[in-house]
């Protein structure tokens, strides 16, 4: 059942620090307006990288489009990836009357005898929200019966967008999950990944150096991530909250119970990955963790330094707009900037108020409307190269300006040092790539 008090207290999170200094709550629900993602969504998109759980939508099968297959988030688990098929109870007209509860419990039995998962993930929407099905009722009896986790998470759409759903999804995690299983043995350095979704291996980006200085991962929410690991945060050291501040609540709660502390950083480009690697050894404050992490931070600077020389000799002079959303508006802009670019401005339409003030430390012009501002900034400014969503690809066709797709759509990651290569090579292609000028021009016949 929708919690209207969990709702409220989500939408006001005392660590977010616009709420600390002046009371003012995040995106409340307007009706209809699920445009951006709606909470089952913004639900699904956070949990979907637990490959060793079926993800089961109890809805008409349209919700499932919605989210299913929207980022490439990446997993090792090969032996049995359940994130490749899409699960639905196909609520009709028929449920809707007399109840899917029957409809829901069966597909949790198909399910258990044919995939034998190691957990079932059953997502609420508007519609089993509306008619009232006893999710939990159902979900506790079958994971009485078959001995694995059936997580509810009640995230219908009308309760708010995607950032909202991020939170509800977290917080079935942590009243159903957390806590529930215990490790063999407590690392000293011990750390979960909050909000790392692995997209396109972001993640394998940095965990190897982070390993290579004696910091174990426990557990991620939830990229690449396994149910039993996160049945064990509980017993992590640091909670560590990559680039999603939507899970703020998440770690606050993880601090209050299990007296976890956590540090937000974000993992692109070359200052903030060093800066992040720091933060977490600090948490620490063991001498020799910080001693090694120095001397690792050095070699692997250098070593990109030496990666980065062509390519800055290359983005000389070059101005860059970047219009993405949220966190990216200040984290990919300092990426860009450490492989030699000028960024004139990046948009913030869809930051919070926390990234819109990191944002204004990297650039100087924020947009707020970038379907109007960047194309009136790309003449204003001379700009070579436009950084975006693939709906402003048109825009730099039209400006005869260079594209780079910095959305969920890219195909490599740009996490960490090495990710910054991948980005310079983007970039490059982009700027080297004749087509930008040649596909705006007017038809040879005319
Ligand atoms: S949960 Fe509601 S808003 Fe979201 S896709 Fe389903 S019907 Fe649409």
């Amino acid at each position: 059942m929708v919690n209207k008090k969990l709702i409220r207290e989500l939408l006001n999170e005392s660590s977010c620090t616009h709420n600390k200094t002046k009371k003012s709550s995040c995106d409340k629900p307007k009706p209809g307006a699920t445009s951006g993602g709606c909470a089952f969504e913004g639900s699904q998109i956070s949990l979907f990288p637990f490959a060793d759980v079926v993800h089961l939508v109890h809805s008409p099968a349209t919700c499932i489009g919605a989210s299913w297959e929207t980022r490439q988030t990446l997993t090792s688990y090969e032996k049995q990836n359940n994130t490749l098929t899409g699960y639905t109870t196909d609520v009709n007209t028929n449920d809707v009357i007399f109840g899917g509860t029957k409809k829901l419990e069966d597909s949790i039995e198909y399910i258990v005898k044919h995939k034998n998962p190691k957990s079932i993930f059953v997502y609420e929407t508007c519609v089993t929200a509306m008619i009232g099905d006893d999710m939990d009722n159902v979900c506790s009896r079958m994971e009485e019966k078959h001995k694995i986790p059936v997580v509810v998470i009640h995230s219908p759409g009308f309760v708010g967008g995607k950032n909202l759903g991020s939170r509800l999804g977290a917080e079935s995690v942590f009243h159903q999950l957390i806590g529930t299983k215990e490790p063999k043995e407590i690392h000293p350095f011990g750390i979960n990944l909050i909000g790392e979704y692995n997209v396109t291996g972001d993640m394998w980006q940095y965990i190897s150096i982070l390993e290579k200085i004696g910091i174990k991962i426990i557990s991620t929410l939830a990229g690449d991530g396994r149910v039993e690991n996160i049945q064990m945060a509980h017993r992590a050291k640091l909670n560590v909250i990559v680039c999603a501040k939507s899970l703020i609540s998440l770690t606050r709660k993880m601090q209050e119970k299990y007296q976890i502390p956590y540090v937000s950083v974000s993992f692109y480009g070359k200052r903030d990955t060093s800066n992040a690697i720091r933060s977490i050894v600090n948490a620490f404050g063991d001498e020799n963790l910080s001693k090694k992490a120095e001397e690792i931070i050095k070699a692997e600077e250098s070593k990109l330094e030496e990666k980065l020389i062509p390519y800055k000799k290359l983005f000389k002079g070059k101005k860059a707009i970047l219009n993405t959303g949220g966190n990216k508006s200040w984290s990919i802009a300092s990426a860009l900037q450490d492989i030699g670019l000028e960024v004139v401005a990046t948009s913030v339409k869809k930051a919070t108020l926390e990234d819109k003030e990191i944002a204004s430390k990297y650039v100087d012009i924020l947009m707020t409307n970038p379907g109007v501002e960047q194309a009136k900034l790309i003449d204003e400014h001379n700009v070579d190269i436009l950084l975006a969503g693939g709906r402003s690809l048109y825009t730099a066709i039209k400006k005869k300006v260079a594209f780079v797709d910095v959305n969920q759509e890219k195909k490599v990651s740009y996490g960490a040092y090495n990710g910054l290569i991948n980005l310079a090579k983007d970039v490059s292609y982009a700027v080297n790539n004749r087509v930008f000028k040649i596909v705006g021009s007017p038809e040879p016949w005319n």
